[in-house]
């Protein structure tokens, strides 16, 4: 026999829920190693004895073999003496008090389950819950660590001999699999449809699927929360859903049977369709085809459909093949207008009671809320831009290239997430909504409470946005008052650049021209920002350039009637404004309220915002004078703008701010020469791209940097970016955008906690 040896080994990551302990089982049993494996809760610990070649094969395979669905940050391996084990077995999880570790996202159904879905011979044929340790539901089921079932939903559901006798088995894929569950013994579905209930589960789905077919909308529980469902290709259903829901105009989700269905509807590139398969199944936002059959009334006035492919057992039961089954389903959130995800069937059931003809409910409670996550494929670059940061990608962690003491970043009040930071990792929460209204803000607090329990983290300090009147700023200052714990505001677009920074790790002392344009942010000197351009760092940063101050009459009232920015620009320009304003929506009465606004200054706020002139831009241009969502007219006048090349409309650049009063009168020129709207919306874009190269020169040639970051919400808009990206590169700019994050306030969270980071380390210096 070789020399024995002995290797302790502990593997940090993603690697508890995974079937992580089971790979190394049996790995370690065709190398004839002897040891054992078992969870801590901070990863994953083992020992392992052999000859020297064995446990060197065995270390490499540890990375190169690990499961589909794990994520290694780091493995830590110590020699120690041979002890004696005789064969390898796995052990019991060990708890300690305050060890952490990332927790898996929830996952869509892997191929082995979905053939046991629809093999007749299977016991878990036609189950909507069936799962194993390389799908499943993860995060949203689990109440707190170690990830074992008493402390999952799944409390409840005590396993049948069968499912218990998988779970034991190692060699088994349902060793040790929280959620598994079969017909017998695990959650069940049924229908509520007025008065009756259907408890027979095919019946059920036979009924959904008829109603949906029917044009009717039907409420269906799933794996992050409810969802209302109707046929996307019916115009009458979805505009029915649009009223009862009171949502006009955002667009809606659909989920689509397959991808033929994919591609019937939608051109996708490979790295689209890649994304869309993916374990983590995100709305991917894509091209329709011309006259595709999708109702235009799923996304008015857009050029991109958000479409997913089934995700849990239960989705592709519903959306199975048959004639007269429609093949594309509208899934949007089940709430009514930007309040939380609802999760619970009774408050479901009084929410929805108006919107839906019938439920489809089940049994296995949600931990967690959790929308569907909403991403783009940046078509130059092939790399993930996401919109909404939820389902399959949170709560994985982004990794810091630093060490943070525990942090809390409350976030901003938009799009809102918060962040819980504790050594290189910062858990970014799921999406939760607008922090405007009770439940929303019941939601936030939960959330928090959930991940400061998984994850350990009780902060030491609380970063919060500048405003004072945010929610989530006041729930920062309430909470850290009542635990005595220090603050640190930090101001609105610092943090969007600095979020852009921490996800890519640049280096402490990194010093970057930051953009940040988005629609609202809280300035330091008591005005509305948004267009500002940074030197940043991250612990300060200077404003070197903004967007010229406008006054917004009626205050929050101009985020959307638009028509009231238009007017304050041609006031300021002295031109008659009915010509330009001509619409039905504004009488003359408002005019002259807001033109009062304007002479008197008194509720016309100022602001400085990008996300505004883009408002300005799309009503000035005859696009729309109004919006029903913030961002609306930026991403119409996205969608009209002509991919030729018309010279961009010129910003003129000053001491420390830039005008766009030039931009206006060269587009009211356009208008006036009777140019078509796409090309007026092309020299817009172009403009505002040369601009973003034009002060990034000047500041390269002053300050010397090199760097450019790109933050805030205005920078989803990708022929923007694209335009912009085109000019920084040629000009030997080192550029980063967001990958993991959303550029929109949804990233703000992870901005606060890298800021707090280093203010709190330099005050140590
Ligand atoms: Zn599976
Ligand atoms: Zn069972
Ligand atoms: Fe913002």
């Amino acid at each position: 026999m070789d020399q024995q040896a002995g290797l302790r080994v502990t593997v940090k990551g993603i690697v508890q829920g995974v079937g992580f302990r089971p790979f190394v089982y049996k790995l370690a049993q065709r190398l004839s190693l002897r040891g054992w494996v078992r969870n801590t809760n901070e990863g994953v610990e083992l020992e392992a004895n052999g000859d020297e070649a064995a446990l060197q094969t065995f270390l490499d395979a540890l990375r190169q073999e690990a499961p589909p669905l794990a994520h290694i940050d780091e493995i830590t391996v110590t020699r120690r003496s041979p002890n004696g084990h005789v064969s390898f077995e796995i052990k019991e999880s060990q708890v300690g008090a305050s060890g952490f570790q990332p927790i898996s996202p929830d996952l869509a159904t892997c191929p082995d389950c979905l053939r046991e879905l629809f093999d007749p011979a299977d016991r878990h044929f036609r189950y909507p819950f069936v799962n194993c340790t390389h799908c499943g539901p993860r995060f949203t089921i689990i109440r707190d660590l170690p990830y074992d079932r008493p402390l999952t939903t799944m409390a409840g559901f005590g396993m049948c001999a069968q499912c218990a006798s998988e779970f034991q088995e190692p060699s088994n894929r349902r060793y040790h699999a929280q959620p598994v569950s079969c017909p017998i013994c695990g959650p069940q579905i049924w229908l509520v449809q007025g008065e009756e209930v259907v408890k027979d589960q095919e019946e059920s789905l036979r009924r959904v699927r008829r109603l949906v077919a029917e044009g009717q909308i039907v409420a269906i529980k799933g794996l992050g929360g409810f969802h209302l469902a109707c046929d996307a290709r019916n115009p009458n259903a979805v505009a029915m859903l649009r009223r009862r829901k009171a949502r006009p105009d955002k667009p809606l989700g659909l989920m689509l049977a397959d991808v033929e269905a994919i591609l019937r509807y939608c051109e996708a590139s490979q790295a689209e369709l890649a994304e869309l398969q993916s374990a983590r199944r995100p709305i991917l936002l894509l091209r329709p085809r011309p006259d595709c059959g999708i109702a235009q009334e799923v996304a008015p006035r857009q050029n991109l459909l958000g479409v997913m492919l089934p995700y849990t057992p239960l989705h592709y039961l519903l959306l199975e093949k048959a004639d007269g089954i429609p093949d594309g389903w509208v899934m949007t959130s089940g709430n009514r207008s930007e309040e939380p995800i609802l999760t619970d069937n009774a408050t479901a059931q009084t929410q929805l009671g108006q919107l839906a003809a019938a439920f489809l409910m089940h049994n296995r409670p949600i931990e967690a809320g959790m929308d569907d996550s909403v991403v783009r494929v940046d078509a130059q670059t092939g790399k993930l831009a996401p919109v909404r940061r939820a389902r399959g990608y949170a709560p994985g962690p982004v990794h810091l290239a630093w060490s943070a003491a525990p942090t809390l970043a409350a976030g901003a009040e938009q799009k809102s997430t918060f962040c819980l930071a504790r050594k290189n990792y910062a858990f970014v929460s799921q999406h939760i909504g607008d922090l405007s209204n009770f439940e929303t803000l019941q939601a936030y607090e939960h959330s928090i409470a959930h991940n400061e329990r998984l994850f350990r983290v009780q902060p030491e300090l609380i970063a919060h946005d500048l405003h004072p009147d945010y929610l989530s700023t006041r729930y920062a200052l309430r909470r850290a008052e009542r635990q005595g714990i220090a603050t640190l505001a930090v101001q609105h677009h610092h943090a969007h650049i600095a979020a852009c920074m921490a996800e890519h790790g640049l280096p402490a002392n990194s010093l970057v021209i930051g953009f940040a344009f988005d629609g609202t942010g809280y300035g330091t000197d008591g005005a509305i920002w948004g267009g500002e351009v940074l030197l940043a760092g991250y612990r300060e940063y200077l404003r070197a350039y903004h967007l010229n101050y406008m006054p917004m009459p009626g205050g929050d009232l101009a985020v959307k009637q638009t028509w009231r920015l238009a007017l304050a620009w041609l006031n300021l320009l002295g031109i008659e404004a009915e010509p330009a304003l001509g619409t039905a929506q504004v009488t003359p009465e408002m005019l002259r309220g807001a033109r009062r606004q304007l002479a008197t200054g008194l509720n016309a706020p100022l602001s400085s915002s990008m996300g505004r002139l883009f408002d300005s831009v799309a009503a000035l241009a005859g696009l729309r004078t109004a919006v029903s969502y913030e961002g609306q007219a930026a991403i119409e006048l996205e969608n009209c703008s002509d991919p030729d090349e018309g010279t961009g409309y010129a910003f003129e650049v000053g001491e420390g701010s830039f005008s766009a009063e030039g931009v206006i009168r060269g587009l009211l020129a356009d208008r006036a020469a009777k140019v078509s709207l796409g090309r007026i919306a092309a020299r817009f874009h172009n403009g505002v791209a040369d601009l973003v190269l034009e002060l990034a020169e000047n500041v390269r040639r002053r300050d010397g940097l090199e760097t450019v970051v790109l933050s805030g919400g205005v920078w989803q808009n990708m022929t923007l970016l694209a335009a912009t990206r085109a000019r920084l590169e040629a000009a030997k700019f080192q550029l980063y955008t967001h990958h993991q994050v959303p550029a929109n306030d949804g990233g703000i969270s992870l901005g606060q906690a890298a800021v707090a980071h280093h203010v709190l380390n330099g005050r140590g210096a």
